[in-house]
């Protein structure tokens, strides 16, 4: 085993600057409506706005440093605001103080008077809501709150800023790469031993938290046999036995950033049929890595997995996108897909996972996980594509 991660050691955080770098959106948002932006995600405010409600944890956690689970923000032209209870008093101040971040720190469970009021401090007209992230009711009562002001949708302002990753977020990221990577290097022996596809997702996520980790990435899925055909099927009672193919889709959270990967594996021989679905699978899926670049338009990515597989005769059977960004959500800005208009740009971290799936038979998906570059993919997982393990 390898040490387990030490945050502490880990690059900080850029935090303070992304702020600064939003409220430049603020104009630049205009006008691109339906767009990709240079982002490479899209953005889309109907004309300038003078401030933003930010409501996702996520989005609090990037731009504030805040890692409390309830609370909102405002981020006006000169000033920004985090409003949170009590519970979080202490935490918030010391989060805020040690990201460095320029804020003014609200304790307070009705924080419509603190928004009105920072809505007209700042002079607003039009303020931003987060389109993706506000429910319809939210948004009506959001009406209240700013009388005299128009609400806006916004689209994609904090995630394209999120998509390009700084040396702290890749350090992370590569971090929680590493740790899933040293858990199924441990929990590998244990696929031939006969267990419960239940059983390896528990001692994958066992094995994770020892390798510091806080814990699972998203459901770890562990599919055998034919359950494997279904791409995002939960790891279940079933007993893995030989001749299956198992897809294990395992990822990590350090600090708050997540990996994303996926190896299949045969137990024992392979049939000719799962033979060639390793093959193609892996095939394409090194194809598709191989097409990773700064500049690289994604669909083109996902066209190079998905052409491999349609010439072994499987279009049909590949049914899913060949990729996404991955963060502080596991999936985020860019998306890797046939309709995506975005455009790899260098800190990106994207997926790369084609698969092939036959009902009846099993799966087949190999996921790495590559951080984009100029010169082509830094691959961050490292667990080997030798899926063939010995039984008996
Ligand atoms: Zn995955
Ligand atoms: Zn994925």
């Amino acid at each position: 085993m390898t040490e387990p991660v030490e945050v502490s050691a880990l690059p900080a955080l850029d935090v303070a600057s992304r702020i600064p770098k939003l409220r430049q959106k603020f104009t630049t948002a205009v006008e691109t409506s339906g767009k990709s932006t240079a982002d490479g995600a899209d953005a889309i405010a109907p004309g300038p706005i003078d401030g933003l409600v930010v409501t996702k944890l996520e989005h609090l956690r990037y731009l504030f440093g805040f890692t409390g689970s309830a609370g909102l923000g405002w981020i006006g032209r000169d000033e920004a605001v985090l409003i949170t209870d009590g519970r979080y008093r202490h935490q918030a101040a010391a989060e805020l103080e040690a990201a460095g971040v320029s804020a003014r720190l609200e304790i307070s469970r009705t924080p419509r008077p603190i928004f009105a009021a920072a809505a007209e401090d700042a002079c607003a007209e039009v303020v931003g809501l987060e389109a993706a992230h506000v429910s319809w009711q939210s948004a009506t009562s959001y009406r209240g709150w700013f009388e005299g002001v128009d609400l806006a949708p916004t689209i994609g302002l904090v995630e394209g800023l999120r998509a390009v990753k700084d040396a702290g977020e890749l350090a992370r990221i590569e971090a929680a790469a590493k740790v899933a990577d040293a858990a199924l290097a441990e929990v590998r022996t244990l696929l031939v031993q006969g267990p419960t596809e239940a059983e390896v997702a528990q001692s994958l996520e066992q094995a994770m938290v020892a390798a510091g980790a806080s814990g699972a990435a998203y459901d770890t899925i562990v599919a055998s046999g034919p359950n494997g055909a279904n791409p995002h099927a939960r790891a279940g009672s079933r007993r893995i036995e030989a001749g299956d193919l198992v897809v294990i889709d395992v990822g990590a959270v350090v600090d708050g950033y997540r990996s994303d990967m996926t190896r299949t594996f045969s137990i024992g021989e392979p049939d000719d049929l799962s033979r060639r679905m390793l093959e193609v699978v892996t095939e394409a899926q090194a194809g598709g890595v191989e097409m990773v670049r700064a500049g690289v338009a994604a669909a083109d990515v996902d066209k190079r997995c998905r052409d491999r597989i349609a010439e072994a005769g499987w279009a049909e059977a590949f049914e899913h996108g060949t990729g996404h960004g991955v963060g502080l959500d596991i999936h985020e800005a860019p998306s890797v897909n046939s309709r995506t208009q975005d455009v790899l740009l260098a800190g990106h971290v994207v997926t790369v996972e084609p698969g092939v799936y036959l009902a009846g038979h099993g799966g087949v998906r190999v996921e790495d996980l590559v951080v984009v570059t100029e010169a082509g993919a830094r691959v961050l997982s490292q667990s080997p594509k030798d899926p063939v393990l010995a039984v008996g």
